[in-house]
């Protein structure tokens, strides 16, 4: 039996974070059992065939280089009382303190037929290498289900290779998470004018087949033949890849008291968890809204480094509090660059806000300079007090960094007042107009609802 001041429970973004902050700090281990901790974003341009897929390989020494172990194996069980795990190999490993950062498994929705051949998840290394394999032995036709980034990234990947590609989902519009409909009618447009067929409103009500996936049955009755004409998964024409969302696998803490709910672990604004000792960071805990503390989805990498800060820092002995979950995020489809940040439209008046919006539209440069693009801002409002709850950008040019500034002014609870006081910078190459800033004229136009 070996002992460890600090174990952390995986390999990803949260537990790399860890290692990189502690690992000079504590006797500390992290424990992940794949070969290598993956740049999941970057999955979709391996398969666009712009990357190897050696490329999101992450080296090892992120987690050993300032000391840390880095141990290859499955946590099987975590037992609380004598504060150790029990590893796939037998071993059995003591901790002082313990931190849970499993992450989140994609979602296979229990329909019928999903146990058939042809039908994969998008995440994991096996997932990737299985699509490329299918892709190398010319694979004709793709379905992927959800049309959120993920789904949309991948469908967009698989149509560039030349296979015909369908991209379901049973909300109206694609990402229905990120934006709202009016801002991502241009996207949509350019999704279909790349091929792929588009079909919204729609859910995945079963699959037929005998040993391989043959036909995606759809809640409106319509079916999408895969046309498998071969029995052997070795020999598919045809794949169906759910994209639908994350979960995390929690069956090895079952022996624990740790408090889990609406499908994450339940953790304190310090990652603690209900358990003395043992945190938990990632997309393995529940997330709360920075905004008004309501539950909400957003699993991203960029929820779950800021939350493994915290937590080295509290584990150094600050006590640093965690402000809650923005969702600041993004995509692409094709020439457009998309992203959102706070709550969307929909999601504010499900939550019963007063809303209101102001739009911007703005060039990326001078309009006058070779490659200006136009960009779009939303603003959501909360009228009751007129801070600013969410904002969504759409360009030909990277929208992150408009993302990021939005998130800023949600997280200091800037009103949209303030906000179109915002002192900004200008340059023929890098802005509109001195005259004008997209999120000004945003908040310039909601100001006019006030
Ligand atoms: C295709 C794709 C694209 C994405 N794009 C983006 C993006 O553009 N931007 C963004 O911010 N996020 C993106 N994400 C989400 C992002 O990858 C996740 O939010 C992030 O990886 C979560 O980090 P984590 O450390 O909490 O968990 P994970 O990265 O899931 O890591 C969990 C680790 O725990 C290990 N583990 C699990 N169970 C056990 C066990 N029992 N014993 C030992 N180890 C265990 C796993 O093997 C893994 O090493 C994307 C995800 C996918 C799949």
């Amino acid at each position: 039996m070996r002992d460890y001041e600090l174990i952390v429970i995986g390999g990803g973004p949260a537990g790399i974070t860890l290692a990189k902050r502690l690992g000079s700090r504590f006797k500390m281990a992290v424990i992940r059992p794949e070969d290598y901790s993956m740049i999941y974003c970057a999955f979709p341009y391996v398969i666009e065939g712009i990357l190897d897929i050696e490329k999101t390989f992450k080296s090892d020494e992120h987690i050993t280089e300032s000391g840390a172990k880095l141990i290859r194996a499955k946590v099987l069980k975590v037992n609380e009382e004598n504060q150790s795990v029990e590893l796939d190999n037998g071993e059995i490993l003591k901790y002082n303190k313990l931190v849970i950062a499993t992450g989140a498994n994609p979602i296979l929705p229990a329909l019928k037929g999903v146990e058939l051949k042809g039908i994969l998840t998008f995440k994991q290394q096996d997932d990737l290498e299985r699509i490329l394999n299918y892709l190398k032995k010319g694979i004709k036709k793709a379905v992927v289900v959800g049309a959120g980034a993920i789904g949309i990234e991948l469908a967009y990947a698989l149509n560039a290779v030349n296979v015909e590609t369908y991209l379901v989902d049973m909300e109206k519009n694609i990402l229905p998470n990120l934006a709202d409909p009016e801002m991502v009618e241009e996207p949509c447009k350019l999704l279909l004018s790349s091929g792929i067929n588009l079909i919204l409103g729609e859910s995945v009500q079963s699959v037929k087949g005998t040993h391989v996936a043959e036909t995606v049955m759809l809640t409106s009755g319509k079916k999408i033949e895969l046309k498998n004409t071969s029995s052997k998964p070795e020999h598919l024409d045809a794949i169906l890849v759910f994209a639908v969302g994350v979960r995390p696998e929690l069956e090895f803490l079952k022996a624990t008291d740790i408090k889990i709910e609406n499908g994450g672990i339940v953790v304190d604004e310090f990652m603690n968890t209900s358990v003395e000792n043992i945190y938990a960071c990632g997309d393995v805990v529940q997330f709360k809204s920075a905004i008004n503390g309501s539950v909400v989805g957003g699993k991203l990498a960029t929820n779950a480094v800021p939350m493994a800060r915290i937590l080295a820092e509290n584990l150094k002995g600050k006590r640093i509090a965690y402000q809650g979950f923005y969702n600041g995020a993004a995509t692409k489809i094709g020439s457009y660059y998309i992203g959102g940040t706070g709550f969307t439209e929909k999601v504010a008046k499900n939550q019963g806000y007063d809303v209101i919006t102001g739009y911007g539209t703005a060039t990326t440069m001078f309009p006058i300079m070779p490659g200006a693009k136009k960009i779009r801002v939303k603003l959501i409002v909360n009228a009751e007090n007129n801070t600013v709850i969410g904002g969504q950008a759409v360009s030909g040019d990277p929208v992150a960094p408009i993302i990021d500034l939005i998130t800023l002014a949600i997280q200091n609870k800037m009103t949209v007042e303030a906000l179109s006081f915002l002192s900004y910078s200008a340059q023929p190459y890098q802005s509109f107009f001195p005259a004008g800033n997209v999120i000004v004229m945003a908040a310039e136009d909601a100001m006019m609802s006030i």
